[in-house]
Order: C-alpha cells, then sequence, then structure tokens
C-alpha cells in the first residue's frame, strides 16, 4: 500500500495558491499554500486534508460522509502530467 504524500510535497503556483478542481461539479477552488499550512501539519497526508477540504466546499461530498464517492474534488494540478 502506498503512503500518501504529505503535505510538504505540496507546491503552490506562481500566485502561491494550490488549486482544485471537481470532475463530478463545476466546483473549483484555490487555496493559498500557506492557509493549507497554518491549518495541517506538514506531515499530514494530501488525500486527508483533501477529504477535509471537500466536505467544506462540494455540496456532493457533504452528503456522502463517508467518503466523497458522489465528488471528483481533486488537486488540479497533482492530476496532470507535465506533458499531457
Ligand atoms: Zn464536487
Amino acid at each position: 500500500m502506498r503512503t500518501q504524500a504529505p503535505l510538504s510535497a505540496l507546491r503552490a503556483d506562481e500566485g502561491g495558491y494550490v488549486r482544485f478542481e471537481c470532475l463530478s461539479c463545476p466546483r473549483t477552488g484555490k487555496v493559498p499554500l500557506a492557509t493549507l499550512h497554518e491549518r495541517f501539519s506538514l506531515n499530514e497526508g494530501l488525500v486527508n486534508i483533501l477529504n477535509m477540504l471537500a466536505r467544506e466546499v462540494c455540496a456532493a461530498a457533504k452528503k456522502k460522509e463517508a467518503g466523497q464517492r458522489g465528488c471528483g474534488f481533486c488537486y488540479r494540478d497533482l492530476g496532470r502530467k507535465p506533458n499531457g
């Protein structure tokens, strides 16, 4: 089983933001990396953080307490390969 990448591995864009998008609803979002660093430990897994954020911002995620299967909220820039 693969370990989650930690928050410390996450990089912000030029503006200092981490960008998110949802694959199953029109939600997009950006959060300053500094805010994530204030809220979460640098060792916190990126998946755990994403789940917490999804519950805050995505209506579909809120309805599914046990998981975010109704929501495709994800790290926009982590999901994309640099060349594709
Ligand atoms: Zn969503």
